[in-house]
């Protein structure tokens, strides 16, 4: 069971009670104790104080158990600085390792729940080592018990220490579908789950490091030195970058080369709707696709509740239609029911419309657009 120091103030009031000393006496002495120590850990009052108690006054005050703590939601987390005692749970979008400018092996990972997501880290070679006996995938649903959570440069993260407690949970509470977030509603550096429909697509390949992407100067399958990696075997790197929408909003999405080689170029391009878990950077106006959720059984594809407007239908069909180089009608009217909700009668509405004003024809039974 995790447990903590008592607050300093309660401390100090426990050995006032027990040695006759004010309150400002025994600050003092705390002061001076704590120079034998080095810096680093003189900073914390608690522990000095704790110390001090036991070491020159013979006290040990009662330590409070903490309970084990309830299960709390991301955004909970991100509000929190409790530096342990804090559990959470949700699907591990990506993790990596990387090298601290100490030379030191570290791990860091994104978690996200229904809230939002957040990235955590992990220092300690015996932290690392116990996660990585968990086996632990991208898309698996994890729970963590008794973590802390640290900033650093105004951002924060999750910090799994040796008392954590790292949990894979097979039988997930929610999906990841059921994640997924407006894209109208994206929120800036946030990695998010979104569903979306890739309209167009386009394909830059180059020869590059498997591990960074970075391009290397040599032929693919050859020896080359990475800058950040070291010495690797150059392979082709494809990058996707598409228009998607989720049937109310469009927005520019890049699939990184680990991704396209873990699903497949076609199976993603060939896919109606994919469920992304992705990083928005307003800025570049991009959403830099983290994970790919495949669809391993038929699962009813509802992006948004929000019923769409005559307009919008007449506006996206076309694009679909070109998008898919024509579609018959049962396709299009299926097409339209799970990217925006659509029923029949509204998406046959909008198909005659758009035959009217002579934007799409048909042929053989396959819509297209009109050039
Ligand atoms: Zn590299």
């Amino acid at each position: 069971m995790p447990t903590s120091l008592p607050p300093v103030e309660e401390m100090l009031n426990f050995a006032s009670e027990r040695t006759g000393k004010t309150i400002e006496q025994l600050k003092k002495a705390i002061e001076e104790y704590s120079t034998k120590y080095a810096e680093v850990i003189r900073s914390s009052d608690r522990l000095m104080t704790y110390l001090y108690l036991k070491e020159e006054l013979g006290l040990t005050p009662p330590i409070s158990t903490v309970p084990p703590s309830e299960i709390v939601s991301i955004e909970e987390v991100k509000k929190s600085l409790a530096k342990s005692g804090l559990s959470t749970e949700g699907y591990l979008i990506r993790q990596w390792t990387f090298t601290t400018s100490s030379q030191n092996e570290a791990i860091g990972f994104i978690l996200l729940d229904k809230t939002g997501s957040m990235l955590g880290m992990l220092f300690n070679e015996q932290v690392i080592e116990n996660w990585k006996n968990h086996n632990l995938q991208t898309g698996d649903f994890i729970r963590l018990r008794n973590f802390g959570v640290n900033e650093y440069e105004g951002r924060k993260s999750m910090r799994i220490s040796a008392r954590t407690q790292i949990e894979k949970v097979n039988k997930p509470p929610y999906s990841i579908e059921e994640t997924a977030t407006p894209i109208s509603q994206l929120r800036d550096g946030e990695c998010l789950v979104i569903h979306a429909t890739l309209l167009t697509t386009e394909e830059t390949e180059y020869i590059g490091c498997p591990y960074c992407g970075r391009k290397l100067d040599v032929k693919e399958g050859q020896k080359a030195d990475c800058q950040k990696c070291g010495e690797v075997i150059a392979e082709k790197q494809t990058w996707i970058r598409a228009l998607a929408t989720d049937g109310t909003e469009d927005i520019q999405v890049t699939i990184p080369p680990r991704l396209v080689k873990k699903y497949g170029k076609k199976a993603i391009e060939d896919s109606y709707i994919l469920t992304l878990a992705g990083t928005y950077r307003k800025s570049e106006g991009e959403f830099m696709v983290e994970y790919i959720a495949m669809p391993t059984q038929k699962t009813e594809a509802k992006p948004q509740t929000v019923k769409p407007s005559a307009n919008m239908l007449e506006e996206k069909i076309p694009l679909l239609l070109q998008s898919w180089n024509g579609m018959p009608e049962d396709k299009l009217i299926e097409q339209c029911r799970n990217l925006m909700n659509a029923t029949e009668e509204e998406t046959r509405k909008a198909i005659e419309n758009l035959m009217n004003q002579g934007k799409i024809k048909l042929e053989k039974g396959i819509y297209t657009v009109t050039n």
